[in-house]
């Protein structure tokens, strides 16, 4: 096993922020990586927001939150993140993306290094093709929004060695969190399952059985879910839930997995949900207000 004292984030989007804020919180060095100084300092801000959030509610204390903060360093290049015990990419879902960060990575990495991904959907072992660690490579998939959510499934892909497994679970109960294990297979276990039930209630409102507010209601009271479908949709990022269900009709090769034409559309016209402003909602006003 590999004692993990620093952190490297590779992304400082919605997942590499949440992490980022767990980690730091958790009394881990962070360097916080992102495709430019002003996308990391969007995160760091977000990141503090949530924790003077979490401190008004009494969840934290004000001194935690403050060495919290100062545990987390922005990483202009993505070389600094080589020197941490643990990386883990939380950038976009796009496996050219992915790819392309662990080649850059490789050669920047301390012998010790792990790595991780945090992707929703991508062959594991995949991405750990291009590095030149396999076997020190594992799927570490945690959920939105990361401070709440208490699972990480975790991904052993096909070289990934004891050592690495035993460190990842131990990892991620450092942060309060509870593991399941999944196989690498597309999507996994919990956005096999979640996905296809979005891209569903996306069917079922561009086939016109029911509105945003209906499909939403009808999920929530009906079958007692937190949020509806679409909804969480928004939540997730649209684009996020379309790359998932492609990696599913690719990888699975079964056409119930073909993501529906209007998810396609709200994509391309750059509704991404919640972190744009818009999606099956609009955010921009006082309430969310559905967009069809
Ligand atoms: P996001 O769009 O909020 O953030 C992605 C970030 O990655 C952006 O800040 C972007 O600038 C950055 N990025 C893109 N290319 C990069 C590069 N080459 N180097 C460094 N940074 C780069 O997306 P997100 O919701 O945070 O998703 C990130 C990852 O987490 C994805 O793999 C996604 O599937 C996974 N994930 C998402 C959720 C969810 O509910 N949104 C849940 C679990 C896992």
């Amino acid at each position: 096993m590999v004692d993990i004292k620093s952190v490297g984030v590779i992304g400082a989007g919605q997942m590499g922020g949440g992490i980022a804020q767990v980690c730091a919180l958790g009394g881990y060095e962070v360097l916080l990586h992102d495709v430019s100084r002003e996308k990391i300092e969007a995160g760091i801000n977000n990141i503090q927001a949530n924790m003077a959030r979490l401190v008004s509610r009494g969840t934290i204390e004000a001194s935690a939150m403050e060495a919290a903060v100062g545990r987390i360093r922005a990483a202009d290049e993505l070389q600094a993140v080589g020197a941490a015990d643990l990386a883990i990419e939380a950038a976009t879902e796009n496996e050219e993306v992915k790819k392309n960060i662990f080649r850059a990575l490789g050669p920047h990495l301390s012998d010790r290094t792990l790595l991780a991904s945090n992707t929703s959907s991508i062959s594991i072992t995949r991405l750990a093709s291009v590095t030149d660690r396999p076997e020190r490579f594992i799927g570490l998939h945690f959920m939105n929004p990361v401070p709440r959510m208490k699972l990480v499934e975790i991904i052993r892909g096909i070289a990934t060695d004891a050592g690495t497994y035993e460190t990842a679970v131990t990892f991620a109960r450092s942060l309060g969190k509870t593991t399941a294990n999944a196989e690498d297979f597309p999507a996994f276990i919990v956005n096999r399952i979640l996905v296809p039930m979005i891209n569903e209630a996306i069917y079922t409102l561009y086939e016109g059985v029911g509105t945003v507010d209906a499909i939403d209601t009808a999920l929530k009271l009906g079958a007692n879910h937190p949020m509806g479908p679409l909804e969480l949709g928004d939540f997730i990022g649209l684009d996020t839930v379309l790359s998932i269900m492609n990696v599913l009709y690719e990888g699975l090769a079964d056409s119930k997995y073909r993501p529906c034409p209007l998810l396609t559309k709200y994509v391309e016209a750059g509704w991404l949900g919640k972190k744009v402003g818009r999606g099956f909602y609009d955010y921009r006003g006082e309430v969310p207000v559905p967009t069809r």
